[in-house]
């Protein structure tokens, strides 16, 4: 066994079937009387923000659904003004990474609680880190005073999750599982949890997107979701993460799309390098070893998510500067960064080439 370090963060998980229902104990423990419901302005938010305002009755003071995705400045300091005009004591979230990292720019102010239910698989929910967007540049930081106290996973709340979303957003976990295996602090347990995490979605998205209203296959997500915020929150990312952040931030492209299609060539690219973890992917996947990355793209591309950056609106001309901007400052990755390297992988992901074996050696 290799010298390691690990570091668990605090956190309290009700999971399952109704965990809903709990919210009214949960934040009373929390010390929470006049609490903020965050939500996103959509249909489903809305519906949300109001069921779970309606079994708080007097202890939820308002609904704001107002979050964003990438949290511009503007609507944290609106948002901050109104918690403090309301004397808000504490934050509940119902939604994805949107109303989370709303909260989480309010909290980084204020130091409110924050109670979160999840309704995607990008698990923010799990990790201390923010950010917010501001002048078209997303600042990120990380501090434990963000990280949502308590966690409600309740499935139930995930059927209305269309299925390509839930496909891209299942892979977007998964993406954070492949790199904790291969992370620069990784370590047995987070390990463990990574590949527990990916089993869960190869077992739970073909089932969802056959039947969005399965609720055995949407807690085997909701769980892989938990361990993919668990292990993003706990070790750190590298190569996929970062041309994420990209083509996110720079290029406007969705993030949960972005990073279903990027995934399959980040595994190949690093390879060479993660024997331990191509091994953990592989049984995973239930994949030959040498096939890791051109089965995961064809169960992306069986299932309907995306799998080439041309098809979420990605400009061919652009691959230059995104390959630029993604080598331009350092940063752990497994295998050296080599610019013509990241530019030909940026090339074969815009028009979705299958990623080929794996040399022997792993
Ligand atoms: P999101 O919260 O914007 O949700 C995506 C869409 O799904 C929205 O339109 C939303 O209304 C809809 N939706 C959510 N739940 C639904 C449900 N149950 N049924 C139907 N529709 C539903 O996006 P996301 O993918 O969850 O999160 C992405 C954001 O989170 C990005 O801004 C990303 O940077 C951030 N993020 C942050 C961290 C972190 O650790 N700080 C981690 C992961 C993601």
């Amino acid at each position: 066994m290799k010298r390691f370090l690990y570091e668990s963060q605090p956190s309290r998980i009700v999971f399952g079937d109704g965990a809903i229902k709990e919210i009214g104990k949960e934040i009373q423990l929390l010390g929470m009387k006049n609490a903020l419901v965050i939500s996103t302005l959509g249909k489903n938010g809305m519906e949300l923000a109001g069921k779970v305002a309606a079994l708080l009755g007097d202890l939820c003071q308002s609904i704001y659904p107002k979050a964003i995705q990438h949290v511009p400045i503007e609507s944290v300091i609106e948002s901050v003004e109104y918690v403090k005009k309301n004397q808000i004591d504490g934050l509940i979230t119902v939604g994805g990474g949107s109303p989370i990292g709303l909260a989480k720019a309010i909290a980084l102010e204020t130091e409110l609680p924050i109670l979160a239910l999840p309704t995607t698989y990008a698990g923010s929910e799990m990790t201390p880190v923010w950010g917010i967007t501001e002048n078209g540049v997303k600042k990120t930081g990380n501090n434990v005073i963000v990280k949502p106290k308590t966690i409600l996973y309740d499935p139930e709340l995930t059927t209305t999750i269309p299925a390509k979303l839930s496909v891209t957003s299942g892979v977007n976990s998964i993406a954070h599982c492949v790199e904790a295996l291969y992370s620069q602090n990784a370590n047995p347990i987070t390990s463990l949890l990574a590949e527990e995490g990916i089993k869960s979605f190869v077992k739970s998205l073909p089932k969802i997107v056959e039947n969005p209203n399965d609720l055995s296959a949407r807690s085997d997500a909701l769980y892989g979701a938990w361990l993919g915020g668990t292990v993003l929150g706990t070790v750190g990312m590298a190569l996929h993460h970062k041309l994420c952040h990209t083509l996110g931030g720079t290029f406007k492209l969705p993030h949960a799309e972005t990073h279903t299609v990027v995934l399959p060539y980040a595994i190949a690219y690093n390879a060479e390098y993660t024997p331990k973890a191509i091994q953990s992917i592989s049984r995973a996947l239930n994949s030959d070893i040498q096939d890791v990355a051109g089965t995961l793209f064809d169960l992306i591309q069986s299932l309907g998510g995306p799998v080439s950056l041309e098809s979420i609106g990605f400009n061919e001309e652009d691959i230059e500067k995104a390959a630029d901007l993604a080598t331009k400052n350092p940063y752990y990755n497994p295998r050296p960064i080599e610019i013509e390297a990241i530019r030909d992988l940026l090339e074969d992901a815009f028009y979705g080439k299958r990623p080929g074996p794996i040399p022997k050696r792993v």
